[in-house]
């Protein structure tokens, strides 16, 4: 039996992946390695009980009990805290989903590779702060890393049977958000209710505000490079409101391959369960006709600076990548807790990168993970710091 683990298996990709496995055969057809969450001990132990899962990790470490009271009489081993999430990680699996959502992903997936198996990665932060380390990794253990974003997953299935080296561009597309039109002006005033209303998608509520500030976008143009190992100068991003067309590659001579499919991350966690095979998945088959007509445009870098800040990022290379996560997780927090505005986030991640440039060397190669983390650590420091100072500004002025 193939043998899975999930982790963030509470989360938006998380609970899409138990779907697919519920309805491919469930505990049946898989042996549940571990399933882990961050706070939601009730979801966490009614997956773990439902696919008979060996273990369920809670990262919290304070809600251990509360996990082992929910899991009692299951059969299912409950366990909580950082190093429990590591040790789940190194349970021998074939096939890991990397669902946890932001930097707190990178160690578990690093950790998962050494089994060998394959890592679905839908954590893009592990690609942007640590892509050729953790590539490098999966190498050393003979691990195979599939794309589970949907811009990614459609370049793979774009890619199949294709030279990487005829790839003249990639094209990654972008809903535009719920601001897609709004004006600077309206932009600064922007809530985070507004900003987690996609039209489009049902995500978690953090990639939702990175989609409305284009962050994601930003995240993913990185995540692009690493991946595929294609120039920066190569990729495009282009706003495509109906997010049917998740992806396009031209080729050299001139033809482009689009990979179209409704916005179901179903589609792209399933590609990455059932890969080399194609199963059926219960997505939405689109109906070309009544939708009628696809709209494209050039995606507006006034509005939304992520876009530029990532080609920063990607012209320094090295260590850049994970400072400008981490710099934006920050901000992230802080427009959430209504400490910032919309605008203020580019603003944060910008002024982070430019104090950090002037301490250390963005552009130097991570050697290790601990590099990583280090610089993760370092950036939230300083964005913490350069948002207490704005605040301070304000409230004097
Ligand atoms: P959610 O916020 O819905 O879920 C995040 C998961 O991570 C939950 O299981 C959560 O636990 C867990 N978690 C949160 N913090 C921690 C922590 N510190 N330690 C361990 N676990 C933690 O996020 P999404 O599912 O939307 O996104 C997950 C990842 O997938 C992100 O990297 C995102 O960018 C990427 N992605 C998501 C897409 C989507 O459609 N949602 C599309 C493409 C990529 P709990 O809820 O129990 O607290």
């Amino acid at each position: 039996m193939r043998r899975i683990s999930i982790f963030g298996a509470t989360g938006s990709i998380g609970r899409n992946t138990v779907d697919l496995l519920e309805r491919q055969g469930g505990r049946e057809a898989y042996e549940l390695v571990a399933l882990t969450g961050g706070r939601n001990v009730a979801v966490l132990a009614e997956q773990a009980r439902a696919l008979g899962a060996k273990l369920a990790v809670i990262a919290e470490p304070e809600l251990l009990g509360a996990l082992r009271e929910e899991l009692a009489g299951s059969g299912t081993e409950a366990a909580a805290g950082p190093a429990a999430l590591l040790e789940a990680a190194e349970r021998p699996a074939d096939w890991v989903m990397s669902g946890i959502v932001g930097a707190a992903g990178l160690a578990p997936g690093f950790r998962a590779l050494r089994s060998g198996g394959t890592l679905a990665l839908a954590n893009k932060e592990s690609l942007v702060a640590a892509g050729p380390l953790l590539l490098a990794e999966a190498e050393r253990h003979g691990a195979r890393i599939l794309p589970v974003d949907s811009e990614h997953s459609a370049v793979f299935q774009a890619l199949v049977g294709e030279e990487i080296a005829a790839v003249e561009r990639v094209i990654i597309t972008a809903s535009g958000g719920p601001f897609r039109d709004w004006s600077l002006d309206r932009l600064a005033q922007a809530t985070p209710e507004e900003a987690v209303a996609h039209p489009n998608w049902s995500m978690g509520q953090r990639i939702s505000v990175d989609s409305a500030s284009m962050f994601n976008k930003a995240l993913e143009l990185i995540e692009t490079k690493e991946f595929f190992g294609v120039a920066p100068e190569r990729i495009e991003v282009l706003v495509h409101p109906q997010s049917l067309v998740h992806a396009l590659v031209g080729f050299a001579d001139g033809g482009l391959m689009a990979h179209l499919g409704p916005p179901d991350m179903r589609h792209a966690i399933g590609y990455a369960l059932n890969w080399p095979a194609r199963e059926a998945l219960p997505v939405a088959r689109l109906d070309l006709a009544a939708i009628g007509r696809l709209d494209f445009a050039a995606p507006d870098e006034t509005r939304f600076p992520a876009l530029r800040l990532a080609r920063e990022v990607m012209t320094h290379g090295g260590l850049a990548g994970a400072a400008f996560n981490a710099a934006k997780e920050v901000a992230l927090d802080h427009f959430l807790a209504r400490d910032i505005g919309f605008l203020d986030m580019a603003g944060t991640v910008e002024d982070t990168l430019a104090r950090l440039s002037g301490e250390m060397r963005l552009g130097a190669a991570a050697l290790s993970l601990e590099d990583v983390l280090e610089t993760d650590g370092l950036a939230r420091r300083r964005a913490g710091e350069i948002i207490a100072r704005r605040n301070r500004r304000q409230m004097r002025g």
